[in-house]
């Protein structure tokens, strides 16, 4: 008997209870990831995800090493190729860590009930959401279409479970491995990029669950305590920066759960950022619970007065202009600056520079989705969909339309002494710095009139 143990989005060793089960039960283990591109549907991955996974596989691999393990990775469409692999290995057993997009759930749900016709176990894990979507229900049965009540209800409930151990060198795993040569394709990985454009992303990060593992160190130990006052500013490191390791699951959030849990109980100020870190976390939730119960959220307006709005179409030159940082607003410019050359945005300049493309620009708020998608190493089916329906006020619960972020205040407010424009934008204010693209206050009352043409 060999088991098969399909790596997704739970790039991890520690955590990680479908290779936990595989490791309890004793059988020979084959460790898989297979990078798909090709199922009818799915959306493939962007250029910065793409960079991110090659080195967070890396990681993997060597974790999985160390306790004796190797990685196999395969490349097309997953439902065929796990099936070949459980044929070519004689596999009696597939495990894997749920995911929640629709087309994700479609293939695994057809592949387990394939997989149990011919005879092989196939069994799925809740390893990447505290709360399953469809255990978080109202009153009624429905389920929760905003943030607020959704976090109660999530807080209200039983403490999350302790995270699993990572396996061991002393779980004698070198004897169970299954592995050949030939399965262990490195040249399938997602390719580093040539030109390689990587080199701000290099400096940035560090893929993989060690590289997670530092990061909440220095949080907890640093800035959890400063996260209440200055997570708003995007000068300071004052927040998390552990999106991505979630993203990829180096991190569990039962991981994260408990080691702020632990804070929470602690001297003031760590308390009270801790708590703030979590409802974060709950957002994350609240994003999954949302794709899982309506998975049009990721290309549709939930609100459906939306789909009449007179969006702009936007000329490539201008929409360059925005992408590249050239659009003469400071504010707006450091926070794309920045995503181009780093692979993230603070969260609150992603507000900034999502309103000044949905309402000052007007361009429709996908066009920004799939260009968040193509570029943050944090991009994320849910968190993004969501939060740009959010931006728009297309989405469940979202910021209301007629609320237009302007950037010179936000620049006033959250960078005072412009530390975080001049470090991406320097030439601000020089005369070699573009004029506004659009003038903000014209634009933003052509946003609002635009806005009343759909209240009907
Ligand atoms: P912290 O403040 O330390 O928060 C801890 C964790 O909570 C984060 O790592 C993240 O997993 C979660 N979280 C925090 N804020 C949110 C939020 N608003 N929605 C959902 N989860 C949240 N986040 C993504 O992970 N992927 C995306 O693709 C993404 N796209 C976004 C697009 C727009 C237009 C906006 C406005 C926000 C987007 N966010 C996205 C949310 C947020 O900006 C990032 O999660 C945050 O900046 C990550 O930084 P951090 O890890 O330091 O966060």
């Amino acid at each position: 008997p060999t088991t098969v143990v399909w790596f997704r989005d739970d790039l991890r060793i520690s955590d990680n209870p479908a290779l936990h089960e595989a490791v309890l039960r004793g059988d020979p283990i084959v460790c898989l990831y297979v990078l798909d591109d090709e199922s009818p549907g799915i959306r493939p991955i962007g250029g910065a995800s793409r960079w991110w996974l090659h080195h967070s596989l890396e990681s993997l691999a060597e974790s999985l090493k160390a306790v004796g393990l190797t990685l196999t990775l395969r490349r097309g469409p997953a439902r065929e190729v796990v099936t070949a692999l459980v044929g070519d290995v004689g596999a009696t057993r597939v495990l894997w860590n749920r995911r929640y997009g629709e087309v994700e759930r479609g293939i695994d749900g057809d592949l387990k009930s394939s997989l149990r016709e011919a005879g092989v176990e196939a069994d799925s894990f809740q390893g990447s959401l505290l709360a399953e979507p469809w255990t978080v229900l109202t009153g009624q049965g429905g389920w929760y279409k905003v943030f607020s009540p959704f976090y109660r209800a999530v807080m209200a409930r039983q403490t999350p479970r302790h995270p699993l151990p990572a396996p061991t060198v002393g779980d004698g795993l070198h004897h169970r491995t299954v592995a050949t040569d030939a399965l262990a394709d490195w040249h399938l990985l997602p390719t580093s990029p040539t030109p390689d454009w990587a080199g701000g992303l290099r400096e940035r990060w560090r893929p993989g669950e060690t590289g997670a593992a530092e990061r909440l160190d220095t949080f907890l130990t640093e800035r959890v305590s400063h996260y209440v006052a200055e997570h708003d500013l995007p000068a300071e490191e004052g927040t998390s920066m552990l999106s991505p390791h979630l993203r990829w699951g180096e991190m569990s959030p039962f991981q994260f759960w408990h080691a702020l849990d632990g804070h929470r109980a602690r001297a003031s100020a760590d308390a009270e950022g801790a708590a703030a870190v979590l409802r974060q976390l709950i957002w994350r939730e609240f994003s999954y619970h949302l794709l899982y119960h309506l998975p049009s959220i990721t290309t549709q307006n939930m609100r459906e007065e939306f789909d009449r709005f007179p969006w702009v179409d936007p000329s490539p030159a201008e929409l360059e202009r925005w992408q590249q940082g050239d659009t003469g607003i400071p504010l707006v410019d450091a926070g794309m600056r920045e995503l181009w050359q780093t692979g993230i945005m603070h969260n609150r300049v992603r507000m900034v520079v999502a309103s000044f493309l949905v309402k000052n620009l007007r361009v429709d708020w996908r066009v920004g989705e799939a260009w968040f998608w193509d570029t943050l190493v944090d991009a994320d089916p849910a968190a993004n969909a969501l939060n740009w329906q959010w931006v728009a006020g297309s989405g469940p619960d979202a910021a209301p339309y007629f609320r237009v972020f302007n950037p010179e205040l936000q620049a006033s407010k959250f960078d005072k002494h412009g530390s975080y424009v001049n470090r991406y934008v320097p030439e601000a204010g020089t005369p070699a710095y573009p004029e506004p693209m659009v003038d903000l206050k014209e634009s933003r009352r052509a946003a609002l009139d635009a806005y009343a043409s759909i209240r009907g």
